[in-house]
């Protein structure tokens, strides 16, 4: 175990966690981020990022995106472990002393940014692994050109695989649309949107049993079975856009914070704060709705003001001399001591 007490612990780096690790170290908080081994998030499965405000005429790569954020942040001091953050063990008490377990290595730290983001769910069917990235793709904004004139699948049935059947239709000859139920959880007006394009078939209720590789780049083959039935159905396709939701990578924090029934970390109000104190979380493993990685970045933000609040403010622990006391910032955490 490091004998050192580190002031801020920000696991995940997507862009909550860079933009944490950013005002942390720019507080003289010196944060250590442990960043994973696919460091940069969703983000570094895109392409071009067009609505990340600051980049005209035509956006940036997201993997350039999220190693711009990296350097801004160790510009200023941060320190990085490329490496998965195991487990957690949470302190309960104000101004307790917190775990974060690295395989066998034991970090100790008096507060901790949690920004592990979420991930695209998966079908989980044969084929589905294999041609990630080849054929099978989450985000229509980043992959859809790949797809003109193709047929393309989406499947799903709720508000995104209206959104991203939707897109692509402009770019395929056909899109269709696989979903499990007659049923759609979508709203109303995207389902009646969708259903008024042309070029998109509405398939249910089927699922999707298998992605086959077909004869040449971007031929594919969906093996489709109508539900309830044994009936087969093989398709051929372009490529397939899997649209049935997200989740968040909470694991490490199941059982030990409060987390919803889906799984996202609770946070109190418009604040970062969980039910740990010293604790606090931001970027999409708290969003259900937004999920954007400006609102990801600016929740990071938010996250580090919090975790710099708390820092100064509680009592128990010794105000790290690089912040300075009674800046003009609200006492946010200490209310009962300034009572
Ligand atoms: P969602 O509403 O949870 O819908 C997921 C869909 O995928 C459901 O239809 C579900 O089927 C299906 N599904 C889940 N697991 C599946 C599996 N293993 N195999 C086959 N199908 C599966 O997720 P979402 O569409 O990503 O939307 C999430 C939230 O973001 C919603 O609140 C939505 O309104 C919001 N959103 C809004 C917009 C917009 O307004 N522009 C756009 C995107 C998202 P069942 O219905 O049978 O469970």
């Amino acid at each position: 175990m490091a004998d050192t007490i580190e002031n801020v612990i920000i696991i995940g780096s997507g862009p909550a966690g860079y933009t944490a690790a950013l005002y942390t170290s720019r507080a003289n908080l010196n944060p250590l981020v442990i960043e994973g081994f696919l460091w940069g998030g969703l983000l570094q499965q895109t392409t071009e990022v067009e609505n990340y405000p600051g980049f005209p005429g035509g956006g940036i790569a997201g993997p350039e995106l999220m190693q711009k954020l990296r350097d801004q942040a160790e510009d200023f001091g941060t320190r990085f472990i490329t490496d998965q953050a195991t487990s957690v063990k949470l302190a309960d008490e104000p101004g307790g002393i917190h775990e974060v377990h690295v395989g066998p290595d034991v970090y100790r730290t008096r507060t901790v940014i949690l920004s592990m983001g979420a991930e695209h769910k998966k079908l989980g069917v044969p084929g589905e692994a294999e041609l990630a990235g080849a054929g099978v793709s989450y985000c229509a904004t980043c992959d859809a050109a790949f797809f003109r004139d193709q047929v393309i699948m989406v499947v799903g049935g709720g508000d995104s695989a209206m959104e991203e059947a939707m897109f692509l239709a402009k770019f395929g000859s056909k899109v269709l649309l696989v979903h499990r139920r007659d049923e759609f959880r979508a709203s109303k007006i995207m389902e009646a949107r969708a259903r008024k394009m042309d070029n998109i078939e509405f398939k249910t209720p089927y699922v999707v049993e298998a992605i086959l590789d077909g004869e040449g780049p971007f031929k594919r083959i969906a093996r489709l079975k109508r539900s309830g039935t044994d009936e087969i159905e093989d398709v051929a396709i372009g490529g397939a856009f899997i649209a049935i939701g997200h989740e968040p990578q909470s694991e490490i924090v199941d059982g030990v914070i409060e987390v919803d029934d889906e799984g996202y970390v609770k946070v109190d109000g418009r604040s970062t704060k969980t039910n740990k104190p010293g604790v606090f979380a931001a970027g999409d493993l708290v969003d259900h709705t937004y999920r954007q990685a400006i609102t990801a970045a600016g929740s990071g933000c938010q996250a580090a003001l919090d975790a710099e609040w708390y820092l100064r403010d509680t009592p128990q622990i010794p105000t790290p001399p690089s912040l300075a006391e009674g800046d003009l910032a609200e006492a946010q955490w200490a209310p009962q001591a300034s009572a």
